[in-house]
């Protein structure tokens, strides 16, 4: 099974060589605009191509602002600031996530709360969050959602996009409604997806983007805060030191973050975001192929959830046990095709160990089973 596996996959590359799980490619303008920050010296935190990337991708995901900042995780940060997320307080998340999601909760000091993922689309459960808030917690008189037990307040609830596949966003944007708890999208994963026609990261208070070297596009390093028009004016206020506007005064007027996305970044940034919509179109091609490939056979292809339309940043598979799982990682990287199990699941590590937490068996059934295969651009679409 996997050897016949691995031939497939070498034959999508057409290479015999190593396969990565998720090379980058520069095919636009890259160098042109990058090279254009350098001729002009604005290669630093003021430029142009910042705000023409800020344009540009609010016009692409829709979203009414998009503050550029210096990576995804400071994204999030920043964002769950401007939610009012406080130390002290607990945030709603899913144990299947990478460690960036939780570790932006727990910068502000306060606690991630995790509750179980749905099994078809690898995100937060409306259902499971639901349940939790029906057992464990109120609404205090001061409106806000609190816990039962110890009256800690639940400010913020963040659903992640697991590989680009939408989470259950009309059942999380009722239970987070229900509750009183904003919702900040981490979007990280899922640039170019769309559910029911509506970009990810749009459907909260904010969301946010990352634009590292292994995502579906890159600027190097760098990330984006989605928001409205208020919170987008705050974001772009706070990650920029929270400066006020004056010809040549230094005055900053609350505690402030140098959280802004360099020019050199952003001018990578537009050139990748020109090619963004070939890139998935690759991608969507490849995940039809594995889909077709793995069909009735051991391995259960993860596709898209029904009505979203999903980027398929990185492939995935469930195996039938961990067995077969660690047969499969181990035979693949062996051969110089990479593959990755999905995130020991947040409830491990040892700074998330003690949080609350609900039923998981979700997350732990699926932490057991899903591999990535490789993902990247295939060549024939680079020729
Ligand atoms: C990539 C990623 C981030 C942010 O990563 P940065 O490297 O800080 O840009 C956050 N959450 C998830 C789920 C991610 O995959």
């Amino acid at each position: 099974m996997v050897d016949a596996l691995i031939r497939f996959v070498r034959e999508q590359y057409r290479t015999e060589g190593f396969i990565p799980l998720h090379a980058p490619v520069f095919c636009g303008r890259e160098r042109e605009y990058v090279n254009d920050t350098i001729d002009s010296t604005f290669v630093s935190s003021v430029g142009a191509y910042v705000d023409r990337f800020e344009r540009d991708m609010a016009a692409y995901t829709g979203s009414p602002r998009a503050v550029a900042t210096v990576n995804g995780t400071a994204a999030l940060h920043a964002a769950l600031l401007l939610a009012g997320v406080k130390q002290g307080e607990l945030v709603i998340t899913q144990p299947l996530t990478f460690v960036a999601t939780c570790n932006a909760i727990a910068y502000i000091g306060a606690q991630p709360l995790f509750i179980d993922v749905d099994r078809n689309t690898l995100g937060l459960s409306a259902i499971a969050m639901r349940e939790w808030l029906s057992e464990h917690a109120q609404i205090s008189d001061d409106g806000l959602c609190r816990t039962k037990s110890d009256g800690i307040i639940i400010r913020a609830c963040v659903p992640m996009h697991t590989f680009g596949h939408p989470a259950d966003l009309d059942g999380l944007v009722a239970v987070c409604s229900e509750w009183n708890i904003s919702m900040v999208e981490d979007a990280a994963e899922s640039l170019g997806s769309f559910y029911h026609g509506r970009h990810t990261g749009t459907f909260g208070l904010m969301g946010t983007l990352s634009f590292n070297g292994n995502k579906v596009m890159t600027t190097g390093g760098g990330g984006m805060i989605l928001a409205d028009e208020k919170f987008g004016a705050h974001a772009k206020h706070l990650t920029t030191t929270a400066k006020k506007t004056h010809p040549y005064e230094f005055v900053h007027d609350e505690l402030g973050f140098n959280y802004r996305m360099p020019n050199l970044n952003a001018a990578l940034g537009c050139a990748q975001l020109e090619s963004l919509e070939e890139f998935i179109k690759a991608k969507r091609v490849l995940a039809d192929r594995y889909a077709e490939y793995l069909k009735g056979g051991e391995l259960q292809f993860v596709s898209e959830p029904d009505g979203c339309r999903s980027n398929y940043w990185l492939n995935a598979v469930i195996c039938e046990n961990q067995k077969q799982r660690d047969i499969l990682l181990s035979a693949t990287n062996e051969q110089g095709v990479m593959t990755r199990p999905i995130w020991a699941l947040m409830t491990r590590l040892p700074m998330y160990a003690a949080c609350r937490k609900g039923n998981i068996s979700n997350s732990q059934w699926l932490e057991e089973r899903v591999v990535n295969l490789p993902s990247s651009v295939l060549p024939e679409f680079l020729e």
